[in-house]
């Protein structure tokens, strides 16, 4: 039996990826389906783009690059997960600036490998941009946005069964080997695949030995909840830095429209307090989306932690990680976008069932919702 620990998009995506082998697995989940990173994620698939700001294709940009048609395969139900039934937000990203182009941007845009992802567009056929006071550069990237609910759902039916609510409490070992784990609701028996997000860190503490040490990156979101709809903004504003200024989701919720805003603003906010944050966000976003009417009813700031394997210098790693010793795979993927290739790289890691092995009759776990609203 393979217990993978935590339902995330990692974990989520691996059991799919099992199920589709045979390969008997549970998912064990403390709370509820996506409740950690991935439902306060942007749901953003990435091809790099965005670490590219400074014209050079990092490794990161490389690596990444092929996840948007991966994902985009799933999406239209072929390849080995099926998530034909999950809704798109947009099916591509906008990128904007809103002054004349920065002189580092320049490299950006003249890249070829850049520009072959990208292409630009006039603003009269964008509804949130077809206004004369919007100035600058449009650009759009084909690379998806999920609506996350309905990625979430998507997995809790290819899954059904095999997902419980618990929480793992301790790793089971034998002759220094891990062999199960131990939760509230019992003990089971299996190979173990840690993809539980900031949970990890917490569970391999109390193991004998060395294990990959985890880093955490937060963010302050601002969520801003609007007096009037605006039309839907997913995206980007370039500045003049190497990451996006401000990245833009639309959300509607209960009749009430909101932007949830990342990107520079959200890295700047960990070190403010709210009402600096929500101050700044506000200045930002009358930049950065002026010649719109945007009237914010109220703002509040949303914090939390990216779980990642520790870099020296704290810095994002540039790829999905995984680790393994014996019985034992801990694994990161670092985007949302990644799971498919941190799903690439834990599968040839396994071997099969020695005993056969039958599925804990644990409560099932639910699913999420965004931890933000
Ligand atoms: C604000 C924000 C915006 C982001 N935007 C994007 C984006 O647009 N695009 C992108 O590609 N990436 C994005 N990311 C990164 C992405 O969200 C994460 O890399 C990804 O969701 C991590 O998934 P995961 O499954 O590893 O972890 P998680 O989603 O955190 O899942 C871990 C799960 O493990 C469970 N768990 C923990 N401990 C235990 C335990 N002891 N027992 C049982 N269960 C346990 C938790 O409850 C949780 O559900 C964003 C991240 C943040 C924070």
């Amino acid at each position: 039996m393979k217990i993978i620990v935590g339902g995330g998009i990692s974990g989520l995506w691996l059991a799919a990826e099992l199920k589709a082998r045979n390969i008997l697995c549970c998912v064990i989940e403390k709370n509820a389906l996506g409740q950690g990173q991935t439902l306060a994620s942007q749901g953003m698939i990435h091809g790099g783009t965005k670490y590219a700001l400074d014209g050079s294709l990092t490794k990161a940009a490389s690596e990444i690059g092929a996840m948007p048609a991966r994902w985009k395969q799933a999406l239209k139900g072929k390849g080995t997960v099926d998530l034909s039934y999950v809704q798109l937000e947009r099916e591509d990203q906008l990128l904007w600036s809103v002054e004349s182009i920065a002189a580092n941007l320049l490299g950006f845009f003249a890249s070829q490998a850049m520009r072959s992802r990208m292409e630009r567009i006039d603003p009269q056929f964008e509804e949130a941009f077809n206004h004369p006071n919007f100035k600058g550069h449009l650009y759009r990237l084909a690379e998806p946005v999920l609506k996350l609910d309905t990625l979430v759902y998507a997995f809790a039916e290819i899954l059904d069964g095999q997902i419980f609510q618990t929480e793992v409490t301790q790793l089971l070992m034998q002759k220094n080997k891990v062999v199960g784990i131990e939760t509230t609701a019992g003990q089971i028996h299996g190979d173990v695949i840690l993809t539980a997000g900031e949970g990890t860190e917490a569970l391999l503490s109390e193991l004998p030995g060395t294990y990959p040490a985890m880093q955490r990156r937060p963010l302050a979101m601002v969520v801003c909840k609007l007096a009037q709809p605006i039309p839907k903004v997913f995206g980007h504003q370039l500045g003049s830095g190497s990451k996006p200024k401000l990245t833009v989701s639309t959300h509607d919720f209960d009749g009430a429209q909101y932007l949830y805003l990342g990107g520079q603003l959200a890295e700047d906010g960990v070190t403010q307090d709210d009402n600096t944050a929500c101050s700044n966000a506000k200045r930002a976003l009358s930049v950065a989306l002026s010649w719109l009417e945007l009237n914010v009813e109220s703002t509040h700031v949303f914090r939390v932690n990216r779980a990642e394997p520790s870099t020296r210098e704290g810095n994002r790693p540039d790829t999905a990680f995984v680790y393994q010793s014996n019985n034992l795979i801990v694994a990161w993927p670092t985007k949302l976008a990644l799971a498919p290739a941190l799903a690439d790289q834990i599968l040839p890691l396994l071997n099969g069932d020695s005993k056969p092995a039958t599925l804990p009759v644990w409560s099932k776990a639910p699913e999420g919702h965004y931890p933000w609203v």
